[in-house]
């Protein structure tokens, strides 16, 4: 059904309206792949303005093919020479500029919701176009992952340089259209089975693999179930390569040094982008460390989630990356995960905020630990001495909880707490918001207890090396 007189060709760019899964009404998606299965054409689509984990297979009959828009064609001029896949923009980079579209063409930079999806991975000063749900990008993307080829582990910097993140090179042998579709189906992962949301670069003769599967401790992939229980016989551990440096009832945290354990920190990278889709890839875990949150039973520390961290951040970053695998999302653990961030924090006496920009799911996450961190401050507060009502300081809150100034001042701007009464700035809370606060507290029954964290930080600084 290609090319026909009556039916204009589909091809890669074009956008159409699509009859979404639950049968919810149509609506815009761009084509980004097709394939042939058994005779039949399936297009591969995401919708505008929808998440990427969106995206799908459909058929030609949700389609609504006679409303089929052509790709523009300014979207298929290049922008620049040398488009490479998957290139990291960082200040420093003499490839900042350098973006990678479809088919090696440059994407434009605004205007164009054709693309928008593939913008969504581009970072840097010059990128106007965002993701409406993330945070506004930060110029330099600090995220430890690694490249397309795995077990080429290669130093990256083209000088030969071992600073931090100076490096965005990554193996180019992609499309960028490539990375635009998911391509692991199914993994399994202890007793799960998770459908990934993401592109992920494992090596490409699993995807075509209906499953992946993925050794809970090591977090090695193999590619059927027989070399799975082949693994697990040689494979001795049971927990994450690192320290435990926190346990509380069956909740435990383990921190692994990406350079030192590197084939754990890359498989835990590639793990992750299954399910983030808003940082670019690249080799090097060497400058992070790994924070990862384990359920404990009889067989061992089966993995919840992490968050990754700079060894030295110079923005105050005290998060990198930071996932809940999909089977443990809405439980609490994501906040569990926050809090834990910010526990480390405390620790080093210092305040932090998480790296931009923040996937939806996260900005969320983040909102809600914020707003109910500063309420539980402002509500348990006395009057001080002298005063009829308690006063506090941005900077106070900020120091309690190791949320960044910043990040504090817009929470309690989201919250609308502020009010200029009488020639000063009141916080106003109503008995609607309290009641919330307290019923939201109740449902955080798992907390972080400080008495349980046994870390001491590192100044990486003085270390010379990671
Ligand atoms: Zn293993």
């Amino acid at each position: 059904m290609k090319g026909t007189d009556s039916q204009p060709e589909i091809v890669e760019g074009c956008r159409l309206p699509v009859l979404l899964r639950n049968g919810d009404g149509w609506h815009m998606a761009e084509i980004l792949g097709k394939k042939d299965l058994k005779g039949k054409n399936l297009y591969y689509i995401h919708y505008e303005d929808f998440n990427k984990r969106l995206d799908e297979w459909v058929t030609e009959e949700r389609m609504d093919i006679a409303k089929l828009v052509q790709p523009s064609k300014e979207a298929k001029t290049p922008k620049k020479e040398g488009v490479k896949s998957g290139t990291e923009s960082r200040p420093s980079s003499p490839e900042r500029e350098v973006v990678s579209t479809p088919n090696g063409s440059a994407a434009p930079t605004t205007g164009n919701k054709k693309f928008s999806s593939s913008s969504r991975k581009r970072k840097g000063a010059d990128d106007s176009e965002i993701d409406p749900l993330a945070t506004p990008t930060s110029s330099r993307n600090n995220t430890p992952t690694l490249g397309l080829q795995q077990q080429n582990n290669v130093a990256l910097n083209e000088d030969g340089s071992k600073k931090p993140r100076q490096t965005g090179s990554m193996v180019a042998h992609h499309d960028d259209i490539v990375t635009r579709m998911k391509n692991v189906e199914m993994i399994e992962l202890g007793k799960y089975r998770i459908r990934p949301w993401y592109f992920s670069p494992y090596p490409q003769e699993l995807t075509s693999l209906s499953i992946v599967y993925i050794c809970e401790f090591c977090l090695k992939y193999v590619k059927s179930k027989k070399c799975l229980e082949r693994h697990i016989q040689k494979c001795l551990l049971r927990y994450p390569p690192g320290n435990e440096i926190y346990r509380k009832g069956n909740i435990s945290f383990f921190e692994i040094d990406g350079r030192k354990n590197k084939a754990y920190a890359q498989n835990l990278c590639l793990l992750a982008k299954l399910f983030l889709d808003h940082k670019t890839l690249y080799y090097d875990t060497d400058p992070f460390l790994f924070y990862v949150m384990c359920e404990q039973d009889c067989k061992g520390y089966h993995i919840v989630g992490y968050f990754s961290k700079e060894k030295e951040s110079t923005e105050d970053y005290n998060v990198a990356c930071i996932l809940t695998l999909p089977p443990f999302q809405k439980k609490g653990f994501g906040k569990l995960l926050i809090e834990f961030s910010y526990e480390l924090s405390k620790c080093e006496g210092k305040t932090g905020s998480p790296e931009k920009p923040l996937s939806d799911l996260g900005l969320l996450s983040y909102r809600s630990y914020w707003s109910q961190t500063i309420l539980e401050i402002l509500i348990t507060m006395t009057p001080s001495e002298g005063n009829d009502r308690p006063v506090i300081t941005i900077n106070d809150i900020s120091e309690m909880t190791s949320i960044k100034k910043e990040d504090v001042i817009s929470t309690l701007q989201h919250l609308n707490l502020i009010n200029y009464y009488k020639g000063q700035y009141i916080i106003t809370l109503s008995h609607e918001q309290i009641d919330t606060q307290n019923k939201a507290m109740e449902k955080r029954k798992v907390r972080i207890d400080p008495k349980c964290l046994h870390w001491q930080p590192k100044d990486w600084s003085k270390r010379g090396k990671w």
